[in-house]
């Protein structure tokens, strides 16, 4: 029986170092937890600020607690566009070399941030009990196929996030959870051609030439 993965979807959000913070919201200012998020540990913060770019911006941006080493604003594919800035997909933590952006509070008070604008990886939290039942690792990367709601899809390039903290979740962006369905999913790991989607597109090449291998 595979395991049944719940796909939770993020919206456009924004991680913040204690400095970043408190150049908004004063020193020694804490972020005020409004809700637990489904990762133990990370919260809703009540704090909102604006993320603006050359071309758009958007208001009201959530911030999730607890505070991290950089500050990261994780946006989807469509926020890029808006904003006029270029979507570098990375995984959560990994900010250089990403564009930056502008930071706005409502009091008018602005930071640029030079770096730390990315869409996120899809990716799955699991602990290691849950990977060894899986026979999955820390970055493996893997297919998702998604339970049918008539617009069933496999994503590929997902990868595998181990930790005794963690719960099992997949995490998605707003336009990949758009493009199958909105809430209550589930997915299922398909370890096909080891996660890597250049053999996936070389098997395709196969297909199509006739050639078929067993
Ligand atoms: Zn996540």
């Amino acid at each position: 029986m595979p395991a049944k993965i719940p796909i939770e979807t993020s919206a456009r959000h924004i991680h913040m170092s204690r400095t970043d913070f408190e150049f908004f919201f004063g020193k020694g200012a804490e972020m005020t937890p409004l809700r637990e998020l489904s990762q133990p540990g990370q919260f809703l913060a009540a704090e909102r600020l604006s993320v603006l770019g050359p071309k758009g911006s958007f208001e009201n941006v959530a911030i999730l607690g607890p505070f991290r080493p950089a500050t990261q604003i994780e946006v989807s594919v469509t926020d890029t566009r808006q904003l006029g800035l270029p979507a570098v997909i990375r995984q959560s933590g990994d900010v250089d070399g990403t564009p930056g952006c502008v930071l706005r509070h409502t009091s008018g008070r602005s930071l640029e941030i030079p770096q730390g604008l990315m869409v996120a990886k899809r990716h799955i939290h699991m602990t290691p009990v849950d990977a060894l039942q899986m026979k999955v690792k820390d970055k493996d990367e893997v297919f998702v196929i998604t339970e049918s709601y008539e617009r069933s899809l496999i994503y590929a390039d997902v990868v595998v996030r181990v930790h005794p903290n963690f719960r099992l979740a997949m995490h998605v962006d707003t336009d990949e959870a758009n493009a199958f369905v909105n809430d209550h999913s589930f997915g299922t790991i398909l370890k096909l051609f080891d996660g890597s989607t250049y053999s996936l597109q070389q098997w395709a090449k196969e297909l199509q030439q006739g050639i078929v291998r067993y």
